[in-house]
C-alpha cells in the first residue's frame, strides 16, 4: 500500500498521461478533490480544429469545478436539432426535428471548438496548487506492485500509485496495464472545417444523413458553424484537395443552400473513423479515460461527452478513496469504475455503429425499418422526449457522476 503522506505534486498520488480535454478534466477533478496530481502531456503536432458539442451534463460538470465560465462566450446554444434524410432512396424517413423546450431545457448543449475548450481547461488547471503541468512526451510507463512509473523523454522519471492514461487512440498507458481493445475501422474518413455563411443558423444542429454517412452542420457564436462530412475516403481526398472557394461551392451544394453563401476558415482536418473499446476501463493501478478507452464515430457528439463522463467518475472514486484513507490507485476503485463506465459506453457504441450501419446499408428490409424507427420518434411524442432526454445523458441521473449532477466534489 503506498504511503499516504505522499500527496504533493512533488510526490504525486496521481500522474495523468495526456493533456487532451479528456485529460485535463481528469487532472482538475483529482486536484480539485485535494489529490497531488501531475499531468504530462505533449500538444499534438497539428492544432485540433474540431468543434465539440457539449451535452447538458458536460456543461454543468465543467461550471461546477469553474471551467466554463472561462470559455462560455466562446460557445453556441443548440436549441434544435434536425435530423433530414437525404439519402435519396426509395423508403426514406420522414425529417424528425428536436427542440430542447419540449424537454423543458433551454438548451441541448454548447457547441465550442476544441482550441477554445482546451485553453480554458489549461488557464484554469495552472490556477491549481495540487497540479503540476510538465509538457514533455511519456516515453514509457511501467506497472508496478504500489506505483506506477512514468519516464519522459527528458529523462525525469514520476512514481505514482494511481496514473490516468488520457493518451488518445494509440495509448502507450492501456499497452502498459496490458489491456487489449476490439476495434473494428470504417470505410469512413470525416472532413472537418470552420465556415462563416450568411444565413443565421438559429442554434440548430442540422444533421443530414446521406448513403456515406452523415453531413453535420453545428451552430457556432454570430454567423458560424462547424461542418463534419462523413465520407468515402475517395472521395473525402478529392474535397480535401480543393481550393477553398471550390470547396465551399460543394458544402453550398450538399447543405441546400440552409446557411446561405459559405466561406471555408483555415484549418481542416480528416479523421479516418472506426470504433474502439477497451476490454477494461482500468486495471493494474491504470484507468483509462476519453479515447485511450473508446473510440466512437462523430454521430451524435457522443465522443468527449463520454470521455468527460470518465474523467469525472475515475476523479470522484479516486477522491473518495483519498478521503476514506483508501489506496487511490488499488483494485477496489478500478473495478468499480470499470463497472460504472461501462453500460453507458456500451450502448452508445452500439447504438451510434447501428444507426451507422442503417445508412450505408444496400439492404432495403434494415432502410425501412430506419425510416419506421425515425417515423415513430417523430409521431410519438413520449418517445421523442425519451430520445432527447437519453441523448444528452444516461438515465437514471443517478447514473451520472456528481459533477454532471451539479454537485461539488
Ligand atoms: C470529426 C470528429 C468530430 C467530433 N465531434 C464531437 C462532438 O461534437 N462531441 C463530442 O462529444 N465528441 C466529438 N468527437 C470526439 C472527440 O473529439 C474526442 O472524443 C476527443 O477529442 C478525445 O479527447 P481525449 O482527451 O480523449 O484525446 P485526445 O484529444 O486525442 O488527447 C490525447 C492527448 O494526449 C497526448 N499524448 C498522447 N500520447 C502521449 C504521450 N506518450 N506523452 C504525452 N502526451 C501524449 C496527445 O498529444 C493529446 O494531446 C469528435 C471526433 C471527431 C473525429
Amino acid at each position: 500500500m503506498p504511503d499516504k503522506a505522499a500527496n504533493n505534486s512533488e510526490k504525486p498520488l496521481a500522474i495523468v498521461v495526456g493533456g487532451g480535454p479528456a485529460g485535463l478534466t481528469a487532472a482538475i477533478t483529482l486536484a480539485v478533490g485535494g489529490i497531488g496530481t501531475v499531468l504530462v502531456g505533449k500538444r499534438p503536432a497539428r492544432p485540433d480544429n474540431r468543434t465539440t458539442a457539449l451535452l447538458g451534463g458536460s456543461v454543468t460538470a465543467l461550471a461546477t469545478l469553474g471551467v466554463w465560465d472561462l470559455c462560455a462566450a466562446q460557445a453556441a446554444p443548440l436549441t434544435i436539432m434536425r435530423i433530414v434524410d437525404d439519402t435519396g432512396r426509395l423508403w426514406r424517413a420522414p425529417e424528425v426535428k428536436f427542440d430542447a423546450g419540449e424537454i423543458d431545457l433551454e438548451a441541448f448543449g454548447y457547441n465550442i471548438e476544441n482550441r477554445h475548450l482546451v485553453a480554458a481547461l489549461e488557464q484554469f488547471a495552472a490556477t491549481l496548487p495540487n497540479l503540476r503541468l510538465i509538457e514533455d512526451d511519456v516515453l514509457s510507463v511501467e506497472r508496478g506492485d504500489d506505483y506506477v512509473s512514468v519516464t519522459l523523454k527528458s529523462g525525469d522519471r514520476l512514481q505514482a500509485p494511481l496514473v490516468i492514461g488520457a493518451d488518445g487512440r494509440r495509448s502507450l498507458c492501456r499497452d502498459a496495464a496490458g489491456i487489449g481493445i476490439d476495434e473494428r475501422k470504417y470505410k469512413q474518413v470525416a472532413l472537418t472545417v470552420c465556415l462563416k455563411h450568411s444565413r443565421p443558423h438559429r442554434e440548430t444542429s442540422t444533421e443530414f444523413h446521406t448513403p456515406n454517412g452523415p453531413f453535420t452542420l453545428v451552430p457556432l457564436p454570430g454567423l458560424r458553424s462547424s461542418l463534419v462530412w462523413v465520407l468515402d475516403p475517395n472521395h473525402a481526398d478529392d474535397l480535401a484537395a480543393l481550393d477553398d472557394a471550390a470547396l465551399a461551392l460543394e458544402i453550398e451544394r450538399a447543405s441546400h443552400s440552409i446557411l446561405g453563401k459559405i466561406e471555408i476558415e483555415p484549418g481542416r482536418g480528416l479523421f479516418p473513423l472506426g470504433v474502439a473499446t477497451a476490454k477494461r476501463f482500468g486495471d493494474n493501478r491504470i484507468a483509462l479515460v476519453g479515447e485511450a478507452a473508446h473510440v466512437i464515430p462523430p454521430i451524435g457528439a457522443q465522443g468527449l461527452n463520454l470521455g468527460l463522463r470518465d474523467a469525472a467518475t475515475i476523479g470522484e472514486l479516486a477522491v473518495a478513496a483519498y478521503r476514506a484513507g483508501n489506496d487511490v490507485g488499488g483494485a477496489d476503485v478500478l473495478s468499480a469504475y470499470d463497472k460504472m463506465r461501462r453500460a453507458d459506453v456500451g450502448s452508445r457504441t452500439i447504438a451510434i455503429d447501428l444507426l451507422n450501419r442503417t445508412l450505408l446499408t444496400d439492404f432495403l428490409p434494415v432502410q425501412g425499418m430506419r425510416g419506421l424507427g425515425l417515423y415513430m420518434i417523430d409521431r410519438i411524442g413520449p418517445l421523442r422526449r425519451a430520445a432527447m432526454r437519453e441523448g444528452i445523458a444516461p438515465a437514471p441521473a443517478a447514473a451520472q457522476p456528481r459533477l454532471m449532477r451539479g454537485e461539488a466534489l
